[in-house]
């Protein structure tokens, strides 16, 4: 066993790091760059955009010969932690969700003539795109088979009807994928379509108001009154709606997990470099007994976390689906960020709850991680159905 990252890896990482430091924090500290929607606004991102294109750190997780570094995931989970030491950082290098997951399923699952149309404009930056599952009550929401959009086939069209909710980036976006139902089947009842914003048939039925800020493009609830899709712009054979959907999550939540890991360092940062700083009752808060065990058990949470992240991230750089690996890694970040970023913002007293640090609004947004790509519960509900049917061999070493 070996816990050291390659010399490549670990030379990206560090330029990542630098990238970080010196161009996105002095924008990240720039409240004018901001828009409505406390998101890095559309000037600055463009100009952060192409310094990080010049700088040979786009789209990492992305062919070379696509634009990308053709990096492994375990190369991933080490710098996508590090550009998500800011807030804002992911979206800058074009590793944001939900594009970097819609990047990678397009990346392994679509055909070439369809990568060239739909995956490479997102690679290089041109469009956003979105991943259209989650559906209102009745429908598909932590249960996928509760589906009630529909794809009916016309010819050689297949034409949609049905209601999404919480769609991130729909708003702007122009590349979608859609999940319907194309038959009653259990496992195989679903497909995964491609389309264009500009087609008619579909329309943006509100921008969802949330708790934290928002991604680009928003959170949009969608209706689908007779959208035609070209038989052509089918992802994957029909029926093969769930296994998308599996391929796409797999990976985009432990991308989750490696951002999540980074915003979690950054406030503890803020609170190492607060309690170093403050007096209280003749001792800095640093050397007080109390503080410190809260600073080391957030440290050690955010270490579980990533030896977790790193195991599910070699498990799918050897070809599995790491489901549980995945789900774990999910369920322990999600916390960990909480429980991080609550440290720090009580370590930085008032402070902490002001706007002169970014830790309240990663507080706000820091809730969103225990529900967004399937609630914490659901992926006990996945960890305990393994452990029945493994028993010991839940823990194997191969
Ligand atoms: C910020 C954000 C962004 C999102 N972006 C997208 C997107 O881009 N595309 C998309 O398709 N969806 C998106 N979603 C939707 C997200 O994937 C769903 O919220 C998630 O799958 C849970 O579904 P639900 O909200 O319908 O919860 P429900 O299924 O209604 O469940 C409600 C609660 O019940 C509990 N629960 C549910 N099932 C079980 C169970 N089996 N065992 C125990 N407890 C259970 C959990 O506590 C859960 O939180 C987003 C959600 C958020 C919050």
């Amino acid at each position: 066993m070996n816990f050291n990252l390659s010399p490549e890896i670990e030379d990206v990482r560090l330029r990542i790091h630098d990238f970080v430091d010196e161009f996105v924090l002095p924008v990240e500290r720039d409240s004018s760059c901001y828009n409505q929607h406390e998101n890095i606004a559309a000037e600055p991102l463009a100009r952060l955009r192409e310094k990080a294109k010049s700088e040979g750190l786009w789209a990492i997780h992305m062919p070379k010969e696509r634009g990308g570094l053709g990096m492994s995931i375990v190369g991933m989970a080490a710098c996508y932690e590090e550009m998500n030491r800011s807030i804002i950082g992911p979206v800058c290098f074009n590793a944001a969700a939900p594009d970097d997951g819609n990047m990678i399923v397009l990346n392994k699952v679509a055909r070439e003539d369809q990568k060239q149309q739909w995956l490479q404009p997102i690679i290089d930056g041109d469009v956003r795109s979105a991943f259209a599952m989650t559906e209102p009550p009745p429908g598909a929401g932590s249960d996928p088979f509760l589906m009630k959009t529909t794809a009916v086939k016309k010819g050689d069209k297949w034409i949609i009807h049905g209601h999404k909710s919480f769609i991130t980036g729909a708003e702007g976006a122009k590349h979608f994928i859609v999940i319907a139902k194309t038959s009653d089947d259990k496992r195989r009842g679903l497909t995964a379509f491609l389309f264009h914003s500009d087609q008619p048939g579909w329309s943006i039925k509100r921008r969802i108001p949330i708790m934290g800020p928002e991604e680009h493009g928003g959170h949009c609830e969608i209706i689908f009154d007779g959208l035609e899709i070209p038989d052509e712009n089918r992802l994957m054979e029909v029926g093969d709606g769930l296994k998308v959907t599996q391929i796409r999550l797999g990976t985009a939540r432990l991308t989750h997990c490696m951002r999540w890991l980074g915003l979690a360092k950054r406030s503890l940062s803020i609170a190492v470099d607060y309690a170093k700083d403050r007096d209280s009752f003749g001792i800095k808060l640093i050397d007080r007994e109390s503080v410190q065990g809260l600073l080391a058990e957030a440290a050690m949470q955010i270490e579980i976390g990533r030896l977790l992240t790193m195991k599910a991230a070699f498990k799918l750089d050897s070809g599995s689906f790491a489901r549980k690996e995945v789900s774990m890694a999910k369920v322990q970040v999600a916390d960990t960020l909480h429980k991080a970023i609550d440290t720090s913002l009580q370590l930085c007293g008032a402070y902490g709850y002001s706007k002169d640090t970014p830790l309240e609004w990663m507080y706000r947004y820091a809730r969103q991680a225990r529900l967004v790509d399937g609630a914490s519960e659901v992926h006990r509900m996945v960890m305990a159905r393994f452990l029945t049917e493994e028993g010991d061999n839940y823990w194997n070493w191969s």
